[in-house]
């Protein structure tokens, strides 16, 4: 379905972003791949993104998007290179866990430049060309904390509602142009970093694997169950086909119930 699109997914050199980069792949776009990592991992990710598709180009930019110049030139360089950018996906983000009385001021800047800053960089550099060509989507990654929140993640909670703030302006912006931006709001996802969580927790408070999941991690998601990162790619790509034109300045929970209690 999106065969001839150029996607760009910041922060997919692993986990969920990763996940959307190979579901787009599949569904025949080309993608840039962005974030951090062994130069020598993410070329063997490219190659097998490009391999599962061989239609597709896979290249990859190593902006650093906690500084907006970086983020907007991602676009632009990409722009560049492959002509045009229909689809982006605005994904990178980071966590930091602490009392607000004790965060850590730069923890604090370092979240809010990477989990909304960003997006308002790169979208800021999209939007143009995507309306002018009468066709754009635009996805950005917020959180389940982009809708709630829980103690302790005042930053984190902080930048998702304005991620989704950030959504419902643009999308009223590009709405006769062809433009949707949406965001998608996972509750836990199965990704690399949970999974060592798991471990870890387990070994600290001496209880299972599957005690850790239920009663510690799964606490808030009713359905006891992480969403794994192909769920959020198939939902990423519906979004960005045909069908999805009509949905826009929506924030989709995929947290099987968490934001319904
Ligand atoms: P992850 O740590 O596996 O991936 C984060 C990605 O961001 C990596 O590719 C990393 O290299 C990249 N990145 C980090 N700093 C960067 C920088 N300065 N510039 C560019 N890229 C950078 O995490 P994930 O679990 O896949 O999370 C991805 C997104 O999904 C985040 O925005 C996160 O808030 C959101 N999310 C995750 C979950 C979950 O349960 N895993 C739940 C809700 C929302």
């Amino acid at each position: 379905p999106l065969a001839g699109k150029v996607a760009i997914v910041t922060g997919s050199t692993s986990g969920i972003g990763l996940g959307i980069a190979r579901s787009f792949a599949h569904a025949g776009a080309d993608v840039v791949i962005n974030g951090l990592g062994d130069p020598k991992e993410i070329e063997k990710v490219c190659g097998e993104l490009e391999s599962g598709s061989p239609f597709s180009r896979v290249a990859y930019n190593g902006a650093n998007l906690k500084d907006g110049t970086e983020a907007g030139k991602l676009v632009e360089e990409t722009a560049a290179e492959f002509g045009r950018v229909d689809i982006l996906v605005n994904n990178a983000g980071i966590q930091h866990v602490s009392p607000i009385e004790s965060f850590p001021p730069e923890k604090y800047e370092a979240i809010i430049a990477l989990n909304l800053s960003s997006a308002w960089y790169t979208i800021r550099a999209a939007l143009a060309g995507m309306k002018e060509r009468g066709f754009g989507r635009i996805i950005n990654v917020a959180s389940a904390h982009g809708l709630v929140a829980s103690p302790f993640k005042s930053a984190y909670v902080a930048a998702k509602h304005g991620v989704i703030g950030l959504t419902k302006t643009v999308a009223l912006e590009g709405a006769e142009q062809g433009v949707t931006c949406n965001a998608i709001c996972p509750g836990y996802v199965w990704t690399p970093l949970v999974e060592n969580q798991i471990d870890d927790t387990a070994k600290a408070r001496g209880i299972s694997r599957e005690e850790v999941i239920r009663d510690v991690l799964l606490a808030a998601q009713p359905n006891k169950r992480f969403a794994t990162v192909e769920e959020i790619g198939a939902l990423a790509v519906f979004l960005s086909s045909p069908a999805g034109q009509s949905i826009t300045g929506a924030s989709l929970p995929v947290d099987g119930g968490w934001t319904a209690h």
